[in-house]
């Protein structure tokens, strides 16, 4: 049996929050604050912060987390280069979960990617499609920006082409490709394609409820408990480095 953790939620009225909320007391967690827009972000008596919110957010929450020196769970995305090193120099000091997706599955998908793009080597193109709800608000999303990151570290390159338009000539082999389909209530798919000469391979995965990532969230708050100061991420929770 978990010890019960106190937690507060960041971006608490949104869908996210609302699913942090549903499960928290099945996965040992007390939420002792909910916080949104406009109300002043502490972590005092807390255990961990947990934020999915807007990337605005990012520095009050860091600001919260050293203050208290409470560690952090971070499922927001879409930050600025300037939001993303405000949370590296916080890792300095305190332990943080920063994670574009914490569902079990695009994790795996993850490590299959970075897998797959080493079995298959360079003469495969290499696309990435995503699809979100109409009401998502950054783009392509942060799990395909992590696809890419995989896809770039294992293909050497750092071309990325966001959608097509026009006469653009033939494909360049060593760019990327990402494209972000909106619309709906699509709670989040995602799929790399590797596509050769007389064969494609598609990693494709589909969430059907936010519940995953609550629950892989909470998941990361148990764990973060007691870690060295540090940057970490979802495979690190789940053991895949
Ligand atoms: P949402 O728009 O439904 O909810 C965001 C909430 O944050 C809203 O209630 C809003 O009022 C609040 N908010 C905005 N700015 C704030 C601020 N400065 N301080 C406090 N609260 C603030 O969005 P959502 O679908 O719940 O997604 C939230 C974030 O989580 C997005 O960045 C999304 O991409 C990300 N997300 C991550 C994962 C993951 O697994 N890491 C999964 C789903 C969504």
């Amino acid at each position: 049996m978990k010890d019960t953790l106190r937690v507060v939620v960041v971006g608490a009225a949104g869908r996210m929050g609302q699913a942090i909320i549903a499960v928290a007391n099945s996965e040992s967690v007390e939420i002792i604050s909910k916080l949104d827009q406009g109300d002043q972000i502490t972590s005092a008596g807390a255990d961990v912060l947990i934020d999915f919110s807007q990337p605005t957010a990012g520095d009050a929450v860091c600001d919260a987390g050293l203050k208290t020196n409470t560690p952090l769970v971070i499922g927001t995305t879409g930050h600025s280069a300037a939001q993303r090193k405000a949370i590296e120099s916080a890792a300095n000091r305190l332990p943080i979960v920063l994670a574009p997706n914490f569902s079990i599955g695009v994790n795996a998908l993850f490590w299959l990617t970075e897998q797959a793009a080493r079995i298959l080597g360079d003469s495969f193109d290499l696309e990435i499609v995503e699809m979100h709800h109409r009401l998502k608000k950054d783009a392509p999303s942060g799990t395909a920006r992590t696809l890419a990151e995989i896809l770039q570290r294992e293909r050497k390159t750092t071309r990325l082409r966001h959608g097509r338009e026009g006469m653009l000539g033939e494909r360049d082999p060593f760019e990327i490709g990402i494209h972000a389909i909106r619309g709906g209530d699509v709670v989040g798919d995602h799929m790399v394609i590797f596509a050769g000469n007389g064969e494609r391979l598609e990693l494709t995965h589909r969430a059907a409820s936010r519940e995953t990532f609550a629950r892989g969230a909470l998941r990361a708050a148990h764990w973060v408990i007691g870690r060295k100061p540090g940057l970490y991420d979802m495979r690190d929770v789940l053991g895949l480095k």
